[in-house]
């Protein structure tokens, strides 16, 4: 039996002793009690919330400006570090003409997150004994 059914028996019993001001008051317990249930109900959603945020934040490393993770031994990412510090999303980079560059699809943020792959444009010079262009 809740405690609102507790409150509904005494009320009731209350009500049949013709006793009206302790009938109103436990009405009024019975408001707050179901305010207080309520407020209890998002308290909880709102910790589950953050707790999951906290794990998977957790379970991220940093490295070259991104987070990564891991799944099945396979590694993730890059994530966004502002996207995942500020509103505590994971969001999975995009990435840009240069294999070394990504771009957040959600915050626009830009990061060089893969460094070993960047790809420096290289003036390529006219040889006009090789008929073309040689590096
Ligand atoms: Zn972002």
């Amino acid at each position: 039996m809740s405690i609102i059914d507790d409150i509904k028996s005494a009320a009731e019993v209350l009500r049949k002793a013709d006793n009206i001001e302790l009938y109103q008051k436990l009405l009024t317990a019975q408001k707050q009690a179901l305010e207080i249930m309520e407020e209890n109900r998002n308290l909880k959603e709102e910790n589950r919330n953050l707790l999951k945020k906290i794990k998977i934040k957790g379970d991220m490393y940093l490295r070259n400006d991104a987070y990564w993770g891991s799944k099945d031994g396979k590694e993730e990412g890059p994530f966004c570090t502002r996207c995942l510090n500020v509103e505590s999303i994971p969001v999975l980079l995009h990435q840009q003409g240069n294999p070394a560059y990504y771009q957040c699809p959600n915050c626009k943020s830009s990061i060089k997150a893969r460094p070993e792959l960047d790809q420096p444009i290289v003036a390529k010079k006219f040889n006009p004994f090789n008929n073309g262009y040689d590096l």
